[in-house]
């Protein structure tokens, strides 16, 4: 019953907007489904909430507002404040999904890794001023952990939610510059288990170099989506059964890779990087001994990031790149695990 009360205030009092409250600016991204441009509230903006992202989509647009919507009241912390959807018919392309988030700000982590003061970069966001520390690799690791940290966080509230993202890379992961915390975008391609939502894996949508070697979220025993009433009774059982959750825990663990070895941030070598995995079955430790041998300083400086504290960070690495989705870790037991659990007390005084 609260629930419904809080549900029906919200539609009240929340603002709604319409095409004509939005002035359009420079273009951010355009994919196969939609356009996203950076965009302010002209009249309508209230003091806050004036500069947003627009997205305009296609027949996928509607999942992804039930998605936002979901998010934003389950667990809204993990992602880019979503603000509004609404069906738009243009006169010209037919019916579109028009979304607006907040701006959270100008960068993606994808942004961030490509800068060579990565991780240096995103410590003077987090902290808001550069501190005068020696930069050694302790700190660069500390830094790291601390994205990986807020990562899992925000992917634990959605999984907690029982929202599977399927698209986690760096380009969707964005830093909110008012949490100065990093958050999930870009729920495009989410699934929600628990209520039958985009039920069936769209693995065409799904991006190949971040992508877990099971295509399919679900297993093939369960091919079509049950109307939601069912689904609603079923899906819990099938969380269970397939953890669909450690699809978007194998896509972290390359993006902590990527964190670690700076020679695997471009894409070609993240393509480079997933073929030698496959050789290797998908083992890491296989992995790393063909490469280790003949490893360059900077390959073999990654290693020695992730060696640090007895290998605890090495160690989560590949509890998270595993090829049975059984075998990864979840996303609540990673944030329990010594990586960084045993930096505890330090990271408190260090970083919030
Ligand atoms: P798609 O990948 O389908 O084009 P995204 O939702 O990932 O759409 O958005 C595209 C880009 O727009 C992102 O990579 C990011 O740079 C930017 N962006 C999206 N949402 C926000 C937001 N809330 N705040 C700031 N930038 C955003
Ligand atoms: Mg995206």
């Amino acid at each position: 019953f609260d629930m419904f009360v809080l549900a029906f205030v919200e539609r009240i009092f929340r603002p709604t907007y319409k095409r004509d409250d939005i002035v359009l600016g420079k273009k951010l991204g355009e994919g196969s489904f939609g356009m996203v441009y950076r965009a302010s509230l002209g009249k309508k903006q209230s003091s806050k909430d004036g500069e947003i992202v627009l997205k305009k989509a296609t027949e996928y647009g509607a999942v992804e507002i039930w998605m936002n919507e979901r998010v934003r009241r389950a667990c809204a912390n993990s992602c880019a404040d979503f603000m509004y959807g609404f069906l738009e018919n243009s006169p010209k392309k037919g019916a579109e999904y028009w979304l607006i988030w907040k701006f959270e700000g100008e960068s993606t982590l994808a942004d961030l890794l490509q800068s060579k003061e990565f991780p240096y970069n995103v410590e003077a966001m987090i902290l808001g001023e550069v501190q005068d520390l020696p930069k050694g690799m302790e700190r660069e690791n500390r830094i790291i952990q601390t994205i990986m940290r807020q990562l899992l966080f925000a992917l634990d509230g959605l999984h907690s939610t029982g929202i599977v993202h399927r698209d986690i890379k760096p380009q969707n992961v964005i830093f909110s510059e008012d949490s100065r915390t990093f958050k999930i975008i870009d729920l495009g391609a989410a699934a929600d288990l628990r209520v039958g939502i985009n039920y069936i894996p769209k693995e065409f949508l799904l991006d190949p170099r971040y992508a877990a070697p099971e295509q399919y979220i679900m297993s093939t025993q369960t091919p079509s989506a049950p109307s939601a009433p069912v689904a609603t009774a079923l899906s819990p059982v099938l969380w269970q059964l397939n953890l669909p959750d450690r699809f978007d825990i194998y896509s972290t663990g390359l993006i902590y890779l990527q964190m670690a070895f700076p020679s695997l941030r471009t894409d070609n070598a993240l393509i480079q990087f997933n073929r030698q995995l496959k050789r290797c079955d998908y083992d890491l430790i296989a992995w790393r001994k063909t490469v280790e041998p003949r490893a360059s300083p900077e390959l073999r400086r990654g290693f020695e990031l992730l060696d640090l504290d007895g290998g605890i960070g090495w160690q989560l690495l590949t509890s998270m790149v595993r090829y049975k989705a059984r075998q990864r870790i979840s996303a609540k037991a990673a944030l329990a695990h010594p990586y960084f659990v045993r930096e505890g007390l330090l990271a408190l005084s260090f970083m919030q």
